[in-house]
């Protein structure tokens, strides 16, 4: 358990926190938040659920400023509208993920449409939304940028375009996908369709195709890689983590998978 009492950690003069509080296809939630400001990316899973990891980790849903979108998958959506109305926070979604969404969301505190390509802030947060390769309907990859450092998010691609190489370079955090093995996804349980779909350029990216885009990515200034999204079927944490750290080894990144059920640990840059 955290010791620190709420008020400290999230106000913390700290430059940023960012944490994976779920990750893969049961459920998506991360929180970045830099002493004034404090978002989530995605609330995939219940709002009961999403309040307690956030205070496990000694986060507080009241300091939440804005819940980010992705796209309008379950995973990633499913406690967005009850922590929007529960604690008055705006949702920022752009339009045609928030069409998709139908009624899912019920009512919103606040919508804030966002277009990918087009920067915005959140309070101190410099938010930039690039498109991404998957099967939604105008799905999202986001930087986040505050105090001087960049956190990139990459999960649910089915391929790294050159969009998305641009966008994460210079990150000092990647939350980036590495959602199955191939010869696990090949010989595993799913139907013929679905492991094509997963395979396709609109579904999710494999641990080789991870470790290719954070060979791109390592520069001196990368300090954590999160491995996100893993494949319960078709990954394990131990294959995921075993595709990149001959690539990061003699550099000073520390790699994290994230788990479904218990997120990746707090992640403080100061
Ligand atoms: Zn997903
Ligand atoms: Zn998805």
């Amino acid at each position: 358990m955290d010791a620190l009492p709420k008020q400290s950690r999230d106000k913390k003069n700290g430059k940023l926190t960012v944490c994976v509080l779920a990750s893969g296809s049961r459920g998506n939630a991360i929180y970045i938040g830099d002493g004034s400001t404090a978002i989530l990316i995605d609330a995939g899973l219940s709002g009961v659920e999403i309040q307690r990891r956030m205070d496990q980790k000694a986060l507080d849903p009241n300091h939440l400023d804005a819940i980010l979108v992705s796209h309008e998958h379950s995973d990633h959506i499913q406690g967005v509208g009850v922590l929007s109305r529960r604690f008055g926070i705006p949702v920022y979604i752009n339009k045609n993920t928030l069409q998709a969404t139908g009624k899912t969301l019920g009512k919103l505190n606040q919508v804030v449409p966002f277009t990918c390509g087009y920067s915005f802030t959140v309070k101190s947060l410099a938010v930039h939304p690039f498109s991404i390769s998957h099967d939604a309907e105008d799905p999202s990859g986001f930087t986040i940028g505050s105090n001087g450092y960049k956190v990139g998010v990459a999960t649910d691609l089915g391929i790294v375009t050159g969009v998305v190489r641009n966008h994460l370079e210079g990150c000092n955090i990647l939350i980036v996908e590495a959602n199955h093995d191939p010869q696990m996804l090949i010989a595993g349980p799913y139907p013929w369709h679905l492991k094509q779909r997963i395979q396709g350029r609109s579904g999710h990216l494999s641990n080789e195709d991870t470790a290719r885009l954070l060979e791109d990515l390592l520069h001196d200034d990368l300090s954590h890689v999160v491995l996100a999204h893993l494949s319960e079927e078709n990954n394990t944490p131990e294959k995921a983590r075993q595709s990149v750290v001959s690539l990061l080894n003699g550099s000073r990144v520390s790699v994290h998978v994230a788990l479904q059920k218990t997120g990746s640990p707090l992640l403080v840059l100061e």
